[in-house]
């Protein structure tokens, strides 16, 4: 899909107005503070519903406003098919958001989810790398959320889950007690545990080709480490029993300590440097390793929508090659450019940080929330 028209409504500081959006996509050129960043969360905002940028959504409404509303006409490439309109808006007052696709409200929010098929790639992306474990979990949460069937269901339960019996726990109610929740939370947790290992081991040795293609040598790989020991393998069945084994060798430390110590909300992902030693580069990699980690794995992710959702992602990067050296920005442009057909909507502070498509995208400029086009 391409997104051919935007319509904007008192979101952040964003003037309210209709755009045509250029199919082959656009380069929004302008100063530090005048929007930038806004303008590709209103877009992104329309395939999960939420900030990428982790605000909340009352943070998105104008300031001295209480709606804001983001509209976007998606068309299918060759204009073969039937353009598809999304529309989000959220109230303040009341908290309500709500989410239409031509028109209608679907059952459940996540029916809509996904439309865009965008992938964002953007200078915080680091701290996906750099911060601890829950920033890992939250990329994969979404990464699968919106390309694994199933997955985001059996995350919800789990949630729901996990909250009744660490109250549970926490309440000091006797251990059968406890135990009523453990099919579910086994059921659900060990969906949620398997799809993020399969899924790691089916983006590690494209992770570490990116990787070393724009460190120009220097190799990386993700393993996923759950809290639960899956040496048994991935299977739903056995990582079942697995879930079931371990809590089972955990429940008096359960009740001692009052809360579930095993699960998917304990999961972690590292990073690491492969050499002699295999250093994680949460802790020894330099700041240029850490970014170069948070671009591989959006790489990834841009190839996980192409294979599982058949589209090329649209890809928003925001200033993308800021701070990074002169060889690894080249490469990276070489990667992008090879790799990402789809639709580019890029922002840069100057004309010269453009070097994605330089020479094809339309420019556009941005002043105090005016999109200049
Ligand atoms: P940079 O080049 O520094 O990244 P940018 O163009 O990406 O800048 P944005 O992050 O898009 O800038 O933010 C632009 C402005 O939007 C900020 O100055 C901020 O004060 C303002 N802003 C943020 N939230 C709101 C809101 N809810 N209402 C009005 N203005 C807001
Ligand atoms: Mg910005």
């Amino acid at each position: 899909m391409r997104l051919t028209h935007l319509s904007i409504r008192r979101f952040r500081n964003l003037d309210s107005q209709e755009l045509d959006i250029p199919p082959e996509g656009v380069a929004l050129v302008g100063e530090n503070a005048q929007g930038k960043s806004n303008f590709l969360e209103a877009i992104y905002y329309l395939e999960t519903f939420r900030s990428f940028r982790g605000a909340r959504d009352d943070q998105l409404v104008a300031f001295d406003e209480d709606v804001f509303r983001v509209a976007g006409r998606l068309t299918p490439p060759d204009d073969d098919g039937r353009a598809v309109e999304v529309a989000a808006a959220f109230q303040k007052k009341g908290r309500r958001k709500k989410v239409t696709v031509d028109g209608a409200e679907p059952d459940r929010l996540s029916d809509a989810l996904g439309r865009l098929a965008a992938v964002v790639f953007s200078p915080a992306d680091v701290a996906i790398v750099n911060e601890g474990p829950s920033e890992r979990r939250r990329f994969l949460d979404i990464v699968l959320s919106l390309n694994v069937p199933g997955y985001l269901r059996a995350l919800q339960e789990y949630r729901q889950v996990l909250q009744q019996r660490n109250a549970a726990l926490k309440d000091g109610q006797p251990s059968a007690m406890v135990r009523l929740w453990d099919d579910s939370l086994v059921r659900s947790g060990a969906r949620v545990m398997a799809e993020r290992a399969r899924w790691i081991d089916a983006v590690r040795s494209d992770f570490n080709d990116y990787y070393a293609e724009v460190s120009g040598g220097q190799t990386a790989v993700p393993t996923y480490r759950p809290s639960v020991d899956l040496r048994g393998g991935w299977e739903l069945d056995t990582v079942a029993d697995a879930y079931r084994e371990g809590l089972a060798e955990v429940a008096d430390r359960e009740l001692r300590v009052g809360t579930t110590v095993l699960g998917p909300h304990r999961d972690e992902v590292t990073f690491s440097l492969e050499g002699d030693q295999d250093l994680d580069v949460r802790d020894y990699g330099s700041g240029g390793q850490r970014r170069t980690a948070a671009l591989a794995l959006r790489l990834v992710e841009a190839a996980t929508i192409r294979e599982a959702r058949g589209q090329e992602p649209i890809v928003l990067m925001d200033d993308v090659f800021a701070e990074l050296d002169a060889g690894r920005s080249e490469r990276i442009l070489d990667l992008i450019e090879r790799e990402e057909t789809g639709q580019v909507i890029l922002t840069a502070p100057k004309e010269s940080d453009v070097k994605v498509r330089r020479d094809v995208l339309p420019r556009w400029g941005i002043q105090g929330g005016r999109i200049l086009s």
